[in-house]
């Protein structure tokens, strides 16, 4: 019997006019996230993709937790295909679920007809089945309300699927429909999950990290090629930029006072982030800020980073808890990674007394006390890059 993956689309359907290029989209992301796996046979009809695997061997339930993290995505199940008739179906029903029949004691059928042209109606088909099915497994029980096994069974145009109840997906849009954007990347715990609510929304992810060596290690930089690695399994191919920080960081130490020390590096920050944002055709950038989680991210300080801003800047975690991120991270994967100790950067030369209510032209007269554009310039040119992918 044929085994394959029926994924539900998610709000493409609602697309209108521009729902092909969706669709398109998305059946590219799922073909090169699965492609390493062997080979298979993609189609999409009645807001659903098909995913059937044309090889035996292939191990389909790698297929299956690769495609949970492609967005775009809102349901996904395991299904096998049938002939349009009820002995066919029948036989796969037993095939699917007869061990798990056998020990269960209540079940019930669920049809879902979108064949108008098969010859029973949803409820006979589902009474017609579950009858065939008592007289099998004598000791079951039928429970609409709550069965212990759901055997669900579409008909479609191409053929009868009997699966049981299908799984979240990522949800969201897919990668790639909403341009790109360039996320500020620390090795801590809000980026990684700012990047991929972004992606979630369709934006293809760059990241941009900035390293202090000596003061950040070479493992403190792995931990977050290592985010970005594991973040590609959602947001797929990510270019990874890392931007040598030391000097720059040292003359706001050597030149600028100190409670201003993190606002002017952040501002810093925004200023090359747009420099290579902009020499590569990327649109927005994103930063895994929270409001009023530590003193640079109050509202005034945001103010005084925005004001050197040329670019939409994205924060998706604005409006969330610690504990909300923290979830959200710990469902992505990232966070065994995040919670790694190594040093950021952002805490090599921190204030003691940071301005929580900075105004603007403080901070821009503490910016002036040096003249930063030959070392930001030069930070942008040794900047490297390399692409980065899981599969
Ligand atoms: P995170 O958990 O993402 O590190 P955070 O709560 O520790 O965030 P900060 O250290 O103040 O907050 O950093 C705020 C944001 O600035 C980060 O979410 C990230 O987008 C960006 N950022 C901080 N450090 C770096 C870095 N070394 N390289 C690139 N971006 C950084
Ligand atoms: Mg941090």
């Amino acid at each position: 019997m044929k085994e394959l993956i029926l994924c539900k689309y998610g709000e493409i359907v609602l697309k209108g006019l521009n729902r092909g290029g969706f669709e398109n989209e998305l059946m590219k992301n799922v073909r090169r996230r699965i492609k390493p796996l062997g080979k298979f046979n993609l189609s999409s009809a009645q807001s659903t993709l098909y995913i059937e695997p044309l090889d035996a061997s292939i191990d389909m339930d790698e297929v299956f937790e690769r495609v949970s993290k492609v967005y775009g995505i809102t349901k996904l199940c395991r299904a096998i295909g049938a002939e349009k008739n009820l002995d066919s179906i029948f036989e796969v029903v037993c095939e699917r679920f007869g061990e798990t029949l056998s020990s269960a004691k209540s079940f019930k059928v669920m049809t879902k007809r979108s064949d108008k042209s098969f010859y029973l109606t949803s409820p006979e088909l589902s009474a017609q089945l579950g009858g065939m099915i008592l007289e099998k497994y004598h000791h079951l029980k039928v429970d609409l309300k709550e069965p212990e096994v759901t055997v669900i069974c579409e008909i479609r145009g191409e053929g009868a699927f009997i699966h049981d109840i299908a799984v979240d997906g990522a949800g969201g849009i897919p990668v790639g429909t909403s341009g790109k954007g360039l996320l500020l990347l620390s090795g801590g715990i809000d980026s990684p999950v700012a990047g991929c609510m972004m992606a979630k929304r369709g934006v293809g992810i760059s990241a941009i990290h900035f390293e202090a060596p000596p003061y950040t290690s070479e493992r403190a930089l792995m931990k977050v090629e290592r985010l970005a690695e594991k973040m590609s399994e959602y947001c797929g191919r990510i270019d990874f930029y890392t931007v040598p920080f030391t000097k720059i960081q040292e003359e706001i130490r050597n030149n600028c006072p100190e409670d201003y020390f993190t606002l002017i590096m952040r501002r810093l920050m925004m200023e090359i982030a747009q420099r290579i944002a902009e020499k590569n055709g990327i649109q927005a950038l994103i930063t895994g800020e929270s409001l009023g989680q530590v003193a640079s991210q109050t509202m005034a300080a945001m103010v005084t980073t925005d004001a050197v801003c040329r670019m939409p800047v994205f924060r998706p975690c604005i409006g969330l808890d610690k504990k909300e991120i923290i979830d959200i991270s710990y469902r992505l994967g990232t966070f065994e990674i995040s919670i790694e100790p190594y040093e950021d950067c952002c805490t090599v030369f921190t204030p003691r007394h940071p301005r929580t209510k900075p105004t603007l032209s403080d901070v821009e007269e503490a910016q002036n006390r040096f003249d930063f554009e030959e070392l930001i310039n030069e930070a942008v040119e040794n900047t490297r890059v390399k692409t980065i992918r899981t599969y």
